[in-house]
C-alpha cells in the first residue's frame, strides 16, 4: 500500500519525517517499564506502543516505541522517544501540550520552538485534519501512560 502522508507536506518537514519513518529512533521494548501505553487510530490505522523508566528523581531514563501505521504517526513516536528522554513528566505534558498548540496554528516563542526540536516538522499537518491525529497519537498515548502512572502513585 502506498503511504501518501507526506506528499502533503512541505519539503523541509518531509525530510525530518521520512528519515525517523525510515530509521526510528528507540524502536523496540523495555521490560516492565514504570510507564506503558498503547494508542490506536481508528482513521488511519495506526498503533504506537510506548514504555519508559523513570529514574530516582522520577526523569525519563529509558523510552522505547513500537507499533506500526502511517509515516507520520511513526516518525512522531521516534521525535518523541527523542525530545522526552531525560525530562520530567511535568516538562513531558508540557511538550505534548506544545504540540497540540503549534498543530492547531497558535504562535510559539522561541523558546517553546527550541524545546520542540525536530517536532516542529509536525507543523505541516494543520492543514489536513484527518493527519492530526496521526500527529499527536504518540503524545496522546504518553499522556494517557503518565496519567495512570500517576493515577496509581
Ligand atoms: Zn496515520
Amino acid at each position: 500500500m502506498r503511504d501518501t502522508s507526506f506528499d502533503q507536506l512541505d519539503d523541509l518537514y518531509q525530510e525530518v519525517i521520512l528519515d525517523h519513518y525510515r530509521n526510528p529512533r528507540n524502536r523496540g521494548e523495555i521490560p516492565s517499564p514504570h510507564v506503558s501505553a498503547r494508542g490506536f487510530n481508528p482513521y488511519c490505522g495506526d498503533e504506537v506502543i510506548l514504555a519508559l523508566n523513570l529514574d530516582d528523581g522520577r526523569r525519563v531514563d529509558a523510552v522505547a516505541f513500537s507499533g506500526q501505521g502511517c509515516s507520520i504517526s511513526q516518525a512522531s513516536a521516534s521525535i518523541l522517544t527523542e525530545l522526552v528522554k531525560g525530562k520530567s513528566l511535568a516538562e513531558t505534558r508540557r511538550l505534548s501540550q506544545l504540540l497540540r498548540s503549534l498543530i492547531h496554528g497558535d504562535e510559539l516563542t522561541d523558546e517553546e520552538l527550541d524545546l520542540m526540536g525536530e517536532m516542529e516538522a509536525l507543523r505541516g499537518v494543520r492543514r489536513f485534519p484527518i493527519r492530526v491525529k496521526c500527529a499527536l497519537l504518540a503524545w496522546a498515548t504518553l499522556d494517557d501512560g503518565i496519567e495512570e502512572y500517576e493515577g496509581g502513585q
